[in-house]
This record gives structure tokens, C-alpha cells and sequence, in this order.
């Protein structure tokens, strides 16, 4: 809910929201401002700021005046901090795109239950990224202003296509000479079809490789069926081959969440531990290609997500406190929306929409897309979220009608059920989950599993700040500096 100053004594309301948690002290209301600073407040609190009874001088009234909740007309200017407050938390509107998606095959030898991408076999044809679709897209790329650039290779399986792969790492090493920008490589692959030349190649150009691991063997495997069915055999010997050519920490891996794996937190997060991962994420299944028409035997209900997560989360933070650093990703860019002034950038995370905004995806068929998904729901027949051409300059893709709905519904601010949702200023919009999941950009907040999902973990991790114990608080923060739990102090950082 929302509240609007009125002027009716010495100090003015500032525009904020508030929200009632569980009650486990007095303070049960969490308070936010429009620029995310936030406080927790007892029920009297909340009517004496609000029936504008505080008392001035008071700790809670210097509270709120510090952080934009109040101010005192002809005493104080509070405009000029909220705007630069306001700047740096939508710091990212100042940059173009930074993520880049080639996705250069639709190929595949992999038949995973809930694949996002409809992949193609093997041998065939019309799936892979033509030469002058890929010079193209690298042209599109530099014409992002932004200093940061990652160049993502996507699938099916890029290894597949890897002499596109180098084609198109060459083109940007080449244009970088004078482009000067910073930039990462990065294939996401099963690593199934690495090689020693693949590994020397991404050695001269610090490639990083992105896997998926979904869990100890049964699971992967059961996963990510392979004709051979030794796909956990052979994700493990291809990280093994990466650290032991570009070191540790050159590969990562991500967990997709099946209704099986929501039966098995601890065995997931351990085969984490065992492999020697620092960062974990949890993500939930994606209603995208594949995923859609596996649905009824894969997918499940956000609320049992959730529930996974916070058990997944205690064990993490269980782990953590007894010195293993791993750290949960999604919670990590929650905490630094929450526990900083900046945004984590993170493209579904951020309002208005990093959909075309943060992110473009070059198909192999030669069109552009906003984000990821949106370029899978065209592989269930839905063609409506293309940008437009890879021949087209940047800036007609970002003028295109698709863009300007991506752009209209993806505020948060300005839709129903966030607009007054005081956890906003740390969460985001996703016009395309709520297309693709409710045929509207816009969509239903009260039917919507990102909103559930994102309200379900924001809310558990603001009542984990305000009521854990120091050793937790301590695994959150290691969490949000990349610090060793034995390195982290506590501030005094609570609302
Ligand atoms: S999506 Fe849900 S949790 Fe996020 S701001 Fe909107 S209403 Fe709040």
C-alpha cells in the first residue's frame, strides 16, 4: 500500500509503501521508500508517521527523516539526495545492452525433459547461424553503448557450431583493438563434445564455460537423458578438463528445478560441495518450449518452489556457517537490490524491463530478440516478440513496436499490484514470462509466479534480516561482498 504526504503539521510525508510480514517482534510492518531505503515499524509507528503524530527530535523521527520518509519543509531540500539516490539504483538506463546471445545452432544431442529451446538433431540442417548473420549480429553488438560487453553462445549446443564460435571471437577480438570495451566470453554448454583445440582456443581468449549440473548422478541423468545415458559422467569429466586447462574457476553450472528435484534440496546443494562449486543457483523451471508441453509431469506449483527454496536456503546458509563458501545467486542479487544503494543489473530483476533493454538474443535464423525466453516462445509458435532483423541497425531494433510494448508494460512502478507493493524498488518486471504465461504483458500480479516467486524470496530474506541470528546475517553479507564467512563483520546494517 501506498501513502502520500499531507500537510498538516511541521514535517510532510514522503511518498512510500509499506508492507505487514510475519510477526515474529513488534516491528511486523516494513516500510519502504521510493528510492528502497526501508525500516521495520510497529503497528503504533506506522499510524503515528501516517496521523503525522511523531515527535520531533525523537530517534524514529531522525530515522525516517535520514531515510526519506519525512521531511521538514524550509529546514531541509530532500529532492536533490532522493534524485541522486533515485540515479544510482537505475544506474543501468545509462547503458545500452551489455549481455549479447549467439545463439549459433539449434542443435543438439541431448534430450533434456524441460529443454527451453525445442533443439534440433544432430545432423540437421537450417539450424545453425549463417556467416553473414553472425557479422551482422557483432556489428549490432558494438553499436551498444555499453563499456561492459559479455558475448553469450548459446544453443542447442554451441560446440556443435564451434567454428562459428572462434569465427565470431575472432571478429570481436579483432574490432575490440580499437573499440577498447571489456569484454567476456562465455559458452553455455553441456560440455559433451569439448576437445583440446576448443580448450587452447578458449585459453588464448579467457572463454568461460557455463554448464548445467542438476544434482547427483540419478538426478542429472533422469534430467538430461543422452542416447548414452552418461550425461553426469561426462559434464563431470568435462569440468575436471576446464579447471585442469584454465583453472578453477573458469566453468560454473546451473541447477534447473524438475518437481524430482524439489524432493531433494541437501543432495542437490551436496553434489555442489563435492564438485567444489563457490555459487549455486536455484532457478525454477521456465514455462518456455519444451518446458510448456512437459508441463504436467515436470512442472509444479511457484508456492512449492518456494518452499523448497527456503529449506535449500537454510542448509546453504547451515553450510556456509560451518565454512564452505556457497553461495545462492538469485538470493545474492536480492541482497544487493536490498542491502545497497545500486541495482544488481540482473535483466529480470530490473524495472523498466532489461528485456531488449539489458539483453539481446541473435537467433540462428537471423532475428533479434529481447531476452532469452522470448526467442523460445518461437520455438512453441509464437513469433510476436521479434525485435526485427540482424541486418537492421540497433536502433531501429530498439524502436521497434515490439520493444515499445516490452517498454509500455514493463515498469513496475506503474503496474497493478506493483505499484503499491512495498518490496518494488528491490524486484522487477518480466512482460515476457507474463506473456508467455498469461498471454498479457501487463499481467495478473494475484495469478503470476514471478510475482510469487519474487515476493515469496524477498519476503524471507527481509525477515532473515530483521530476525536471524549474527551468524546468518554474517552468510548473507559474505554473500553479497564474495567474501569468506571467517572475513565478514557485522555493521550495524539493520533496519
Ligand atoms: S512482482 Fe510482486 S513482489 Fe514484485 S513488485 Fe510486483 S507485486 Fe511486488
Amino acid at each position: 500500500m501506498t501513502l502520500i504526504a499531507s500537510d498538516a503539521s511541521s514535517y510532510r510525508l514522503l511518498p512510500f509503501r509499506f508492507m505487514r510480514m510475519q510477526a515474529e517482534s513488534d516491528r511486523d510492518v516494513l516500510i519502504t521508500s521510493e528510492t528502497g531505503e526501508y525500516l521495520w515499524v510497529s503497528d503504533p509507528q506506522l499510524q503515528d508517521l501516517g496521523f503525522k503524530r511523531l515527535q520531533p527530535g525523537s530517534a524514529f523521527y531522525r530515522d525516517l527523516l535520514a531515510r526519506h520518509f519525512i521531511y521538514e519543509p524550509g529546514r531541509h531540500d530532500p529532492l536533490p539526495q532522493m534524485a541522486a539516490q533515485y540515479r544510482s539504483r537505475k544506474d543501468f538506463l545509462f547503458q545500452g545492452p551489455a549481455l549479447h546471445l549467439f545463439v549459433v545452432t539449434l542443435r543438439c544431442n541431448h534430450t533434456c525433459q524441460y529443454c527451453q529451446v525445442s533443439r534440433a538433431p544432430l545432423g540437421g540442417s537450417g539450424h545453425d547461424l549463417s556467416e553473414a548473420d553472425a557479422r551482422a549480429a557483432v556489428e549490432r553488438m558494438f553499436e551498444s553503448n555499453s563499456r561492459v560487453l559479455t558475448v553469450e553462445f548459446q544453443g542447442g549446443e554451441p560446440l556443435l557450431a564451434f567454428e562459428r564460435v572462434r569465427q565470431i571471437v575472432e571478429w570481436v577480438v579483432e574490432r575490440n583493438v580499437l573499440e577498447q570495451r571489456d569484454i567476456q566470453f562465455v559458452i553455455t554448454t553441456t560440455l559433451y563434445h569439448l576437445t583440446d583445440d576448443i580448450l587452447d582456443f578458449a585459453k588464448l581468449h579467457r572463454i568461460q564455460f557455463s554448464t548445467s549440473l542438476d544434482g547427483p548422478a540419478s538426478l542429472h541423468n533422469a534430467n538430461r537423458p543422452t542416447p548414452t545415458r552418461n550425461s553426469f559422467e561426462r559434464t563431470l569429466e568435462g569440468i575436471r578438463r576446464v579447471r585442469e586447462h584454465l583453472g578453477h574457476d573458469a566453468v560454473s553450472a546451473l541447477t534447473t528445478l524438475t518437481a524430482r528435484s524439489l524432493e531433494q534440496p541437501r543432495a542437490i546443494i551436496d553434489e555442489y560441495v563435492k564438485q567444489g562449486f563457490s555459487s549455486i543457483s536455484l532457478r525454477p523451471l521456465s514455462p518456455y518450449g519444451f518446458a510448456s508441453r512437459s508441463a504436467q509431469r515436470l512442472d509444479y506449483p511457484i508456492e512449492r518452489y518456494v518452499a523448497f527454496y527456503k529449506e535449500a536456503l537454510a542448509y546453504l546458509l547451515e553450510l556456509n556457517q560451518q565454512g564452505v563458501y556457497l553461495s545462492e545467486s538469485y538470493a545474492s542479487l536480492l541482497l544487493k537490490n536490498i542491502l545497497t544503494p545500486f541495482s544488481s543489473g540482473y535483466v529480470d530483476l530490473r524495472s523498466p524491463t532489461g528485456a531488449g533493454t539489458a539483453a539481446l538474443v541473435y537467433n540462428y535464423d537471423g532475428y533479434v530478440y529481447p531476452s532469452d525466453e522470448a526467442r523460445m516462445l518461437l520455438e512453441m509458435g509464437e513469433e510476436g516478440l521479434r525485435l526485427g532483423s540482424v541486418h537492421q541497425p540497433l536502433s531501429e531494433l530498439l524502436r521497434s513496436p515490439v520493444m515499445e510494448a516490452l517498454l509500455s508494460s514493463g515498469v513496475a512502478e506503474t503496474l497493478p499490484g506493483c505499484s503499491d507493493c512495498a518490496l518494488v524498488a528491490f524486484c522487477g518486471a518480466d512482460p515476457v514470462e507474463h506473456f508467455a504465461r498469461q498471454g498479457d504483458p501487463v499481467g495478473h500480479r494475484s495469478f503470476s509466479s514471478f510475482c510469487k516467486k519474487n515476493m515469496g524470496l524477498l519476503k524471507h530474506l527481509f525477515e532473515l534480516l530483521r530476525d536471524a541470528d549474527d551468524d546468518v546475517q554474517r552468510v548473507l553479507l559474505s554473500w553479497l561482498n564474495r567474501r569468506s564467512y571467517a572475513d565478514v563483520g557485522l555493521s550495524g546494517y539493520r533496519g
